[in-house]
């Protein structure tokens, strides 16, 4: 879907993008995750024929982003970092003239607007003035515009920074949306982001790819363990003689939680090992209840602190 070559981008000397290459493949969330200053936005404006490259190529769907943009745009559509909004229109005045420049026929943009606006929730906001809207709205008028036309690729730079929870919650649940009909990449700096809705993620540090991976393989390769955690409504003591006969286990904690009567545990185990049904059977053969038991998701932040640690970022100044 779309080819990331050796991709090189010099600001003056300095290097925000060093040689990085990737691909995408259709169908899927992906995230791009990187500390601020990373060379995300960057990244982002070439691949949608923003900005052009210093070095490297981007083919999308088989389109050079230089030698024919104008196919290779047609199958993107961008939600750049500061969504590129006019104050004194109304949303449904900036979809007509996004529907403009995007060349998509008369005919076809009643009904894309009634579909988009139901998806984006900007329906009852639809004739007021973009200036008089929230910041969550706004952003939920530029992703509207992104989705327009119905772009194969929906490419989203940071599309939930300085929003309040409940319209995060709101716009990841959009995106999510979207992955049925669209392969989406939307870049973050925010760990919970890439668990809560990407399939795959990539990361770069200072410019270069670092990792790549699905959200729950990274965790376990980069920590070399894989880890379950669990609540049982039993005595520490008992959590704790279950776990050390259990076969499997490379390492636990055990905290008791005294407001429940039930007993915090975090066990480890080898990175390919699923640990949950044998969990499940020796607590219960011991008459001690699992009332909770999730895959520990403080994993994957350790992850991107361990793959970005130890290089310079930001340097703008
Ligand atoms: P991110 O989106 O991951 O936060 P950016 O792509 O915005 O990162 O920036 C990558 C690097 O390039 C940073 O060090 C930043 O300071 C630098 N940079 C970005 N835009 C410019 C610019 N127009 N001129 C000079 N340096 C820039
Ligand atoms: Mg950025």
């Amino acid at each position: 879907m779309i080819e990331v070559k050796n991709l090189v981008k010099k600001y003056g000397d300095h290097m925000a993008v060093k040689d990085l290459s990737f691909n995408i493949e259709k169908g899927k969330i992906y995230g791009f995750l990187g500390p601020n200053g990373a060379g995300k936005s960057t990244t982002m404006n070439i691949i949608t024929g923003y900005l052009a490259a210093t070095e490297g190529q981007v083919i999308v769907n088989g389109h050079d982003i230089y030698e024919e943009p104008e196919e290779a745009k047609k199958c993107i559509g961008y939600l750049p970092e500061i969504p590129p909004l006019y104050p004194d229109m109304t949303p449904k005045e900036y979809l007509e003239f996004s529907a403009d420049l995007k060349g998509i026929e008369k005919k076809r943009r009643a009904e894309q607007f009634k579909e988009i606006s139901k998806l984006t929730g900007i329906e009852d906001v639809m004739n007021r003035l973009i200036k008089n809207l929230s910041k969550g709205y706004r952003q939920r008028v530029g992703l509207a515009q992104a989705i327009l036309g119905y772009p194969e690729v929906i490419i989203l730079d940071e599309p939930t920074v300085g929003l309040d929870p409940k319209q995060i919650v709101e716009i990841r649940d959009v995106i999510k949306g979207l992955s049925k009909r669209h392969t989406v990449i939307l870049s973050t700096h925010i760990m919970q982001e890439v668990s809560a809705v990407c399939d795959e993620v990539i990361i770069i540090a200072h410019g270069e790819l670092v990792a790549r991976d699905t959200p729950d393989n990274l965790g376990k390769h980069v920590s070399g363990s894989n880890t379950v955690e669990l609540s049982v409504k039993a005595p520490d003591y008992k959590v704790k003689a279950i776990l050390n006969k259990l076969g499997g286990v490379t390492k636990f904690e055990v905290h008791s939680d005294n407001d429940e009567g039930c007993t915090k545990a975090l066990v480890s185990t080898g990175v390919d090992k699923d640990l949950r049904e044998d969990l499940f059977y020796a607590f219960a053969n011991a008459k001690c209840p699992i009332v909770a038991m999730n895959y520990s998701n403080t994993s994957l932040e350790d992850v991107f602190i361990k793959v970005t640690s130890g290089r310079q970022t930001d340097r703008r100044r």
